[in-house]
């Protein structure tokens, strides 16, 4: 007889795990699937030499009392195990303009950047102010940052139909000072006049708020999810994915046939994974010609070309309140996103927190898109042309020379370790693009999210609402609350707060 389950979770990235806890805590029996061979996604640290290397997380806000990542942490039972690190002082981030020879700091608290930022733009101060007034304003009337009144179709806000652009061009004619507000794009990797104001604002309040590294990285939360997983319910199936949908009666799928052949029977699955690979897996007869297109109409946001060196015995780098340093050729940020752009790309430098006290790792992003390795598209990790790692090796020495030049606080001091490009990502995360963030959140785009055209297949994950750790967590809580009910969910978020 076929195994049964309440609900199949796909994806063991921080949706899936954030998924397969909140149903399993509400009692539900899960079924977590994972490509890979171990689980957490993006989130899963990676060692070289013993030193420890982050693939997609580096630092978050939110974490702060009474931020939303802490809300959805106690929610979840598992504050507790996340240590966070919070970055203070004047000097959290760094923006550094090449072609003008200099920094912008960027403290953190609302108040602080504001100050901040006036002081270095004097004549523009109003213009500092009434943006983070709006941004403010955006995301406090944005539901679905408040886990109580999360819906999955919230009403939209007159600023998701302008541009970020846009709107800094209303504000002011300063091309530095919009760069410096645009920094923040680098974190959902859409260009300024393709994001909407609210999305753009929706990302970087918690942002501005206060940062925070975890002790461990992105490892904290995998070991948080797989101990809160201990005497529930959930089962973990790694190298496992859905092969097929079936017995499709009324609307749903009955039987779910996994990639070893088994069948599986469940109420429900939600699938964490990127929408492009759902729609393969859905019956083309239940689909409108419409949400075809739709999907396949989403673009990658963009990918990183990332360079993990360690900084020499000895060596302790920049104060631990610079620990992320944005390094840009230009202030144009949508040149810098564009992939079509071929000069010097933006850098962002973060240096890993460890607590342990040996060598710290410290990773070199460069903006990068599928087009940059078209020409080794159809190959595999491990097994790529030697074109393909002399390419690699002069991407390498190029961001190494620039990160020599500009940054006297790393000069010299960096041992390369690896490297990866959007290929790798690709392969690493069993993503169909390697971008970073999943789809490009364009201004006017409707996403998937919430039910599929299956009555009980449901879609969440970065791509459904937001990228990044919060983003991906809130489409998990706000799909979570269609699967379990309001009511129900209702109560799980009650007794979490
Ligand atoms: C270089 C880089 C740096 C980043 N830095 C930050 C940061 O500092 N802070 C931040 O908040 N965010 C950061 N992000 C973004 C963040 O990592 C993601 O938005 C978030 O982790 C996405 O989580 P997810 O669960 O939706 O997807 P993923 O983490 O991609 O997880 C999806 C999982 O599904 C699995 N899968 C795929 N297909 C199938 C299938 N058919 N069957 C079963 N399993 C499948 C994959 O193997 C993967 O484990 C960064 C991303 C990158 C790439």
């Amino acid at each position: 007889m076929a195994q049964r389950y309440d609900d199949i979770v796909v994806g063991s990235g921080i949706s899936g795990l954030t998924m397969a806890l909140l149903l399993a805590r509400a009692g539900r029996r899960i079924l977590l699937l994972e490509k890979a061979g171990h689980i957490g996604g993006s989130m899963a640290r990676f060692y070289r030499g013993g030193i420890p290397f982050d693939v997609g997380f580096h630092f978050t806000g939110g974490l702060q009392a009474g931020g939303i990542l802490h809300d959805i942490l106690s929610v979840l039972g598992i504050r507790e195990r996340i240590r966070p690190v919070f970055l203070s002082g004047e000097r959290s981030a760094s923006f550094i303009f090449e072609d003008e020879g200099r920094a912008y700091d960027h403290p953190t608290g609302i108040a602080k950047i504001r100050k901040q930022f006036k002081q270095d733009f004097p004549g523009d101060a109003s213009a500092v102010d009434r943006y983070f007034d709006m941004v403010e304003s955006v995301c406090s009337r944005t539901p679905s940052l408040n886990l109580h009144s999360n819906v999955v179709a919230p009403p939209l806000l007159d600023e998701d139909f302008i541009s970020l652009d846009d709107v800094l061009r209303g504000l002011t004619d300063n091309q530095k000072l919009r760069g410096l507000l645009s920094g923040y794009c680098m974190l959902y990797g859409v260009m300024p006049k393709e994001i909407s104001f609210a999305n753009h604002s929706r990302m970087c309040l918690s942002f501005y708020e206060s940062i925070a590294c975890l002790e461990k990285g992105g490892d904290s939360f995998v070991e948080a999810f797989t101990g809160a997983f201990e005497g529930l319910a959930v089962e973990v199936r790694c190298r496992t994915s859905i092969a097929e949908l079936a017995d499709i009666r009324e609307d749903k799928a009955n039987r779910f046939v996994l990639s070893t052949g088994e069948e599986v029977e469940a109420e429900n699955c939600i699938f964490t994974i990127h929408p492009q690979e759902i729609v393969k897996l859905l019956p083309r007869e239940q689909m409108s010609r419409a949400f075809v297109s739709r999907v396949a109409s989403f673009e990658p946001s963009v990918g990183f070309f990332s360079v993990f060196a360690a900084l020499e015995d000895g060596a302790v780098g920049p104060a631990a309140g610079e620990a992320i340093i944005s390094l840009f050729p230009t202030s144009d940020v949508n040149e810098l996103l564009d992939p079509s752009y071929r000069g010097d790309p933006a850098l962002v430098l973060i240096k890993a927190v460890d607590s342990t006290g040996g060598v710290q790792g410290v990773q070199i992003l460069a903006p990068s898109f599928a087009g940059h390795v078209a020409q080794w598209q159809d190959s595999r990790t491990g097994r790529r042309s030697k074109e393909y790692y002399a390419y690699k090796e002069q991407q390498t020495r190029r961001m190494m020379e620039r990160v020599n030049k500009e940054l006297p606080s790393y000069s010299g001091r960096l041992r390369v370790i690896d490297s990866a490009s959007v290929l790798t990502f690709r392969d690493y995360l069993n993503s169909p693009d390697g971008s970073a963030y999943g789809v490009k959140q364009k201004i006017g785009q409707y996403n998937v999210v919430g039910k599929l055209p299956l009555r009980n297949c449901y879609a969440a994950g970065q791509s459904a609402v937001l990228p990044g750790v919060i983003g991906s967590m809130m489409s998990s809580l706000l799909v979570g609350r269609s699967v379990l009910g309001k009511d129900r969910y209702g109560v799980f978020v009650d007794k979490g707060s």
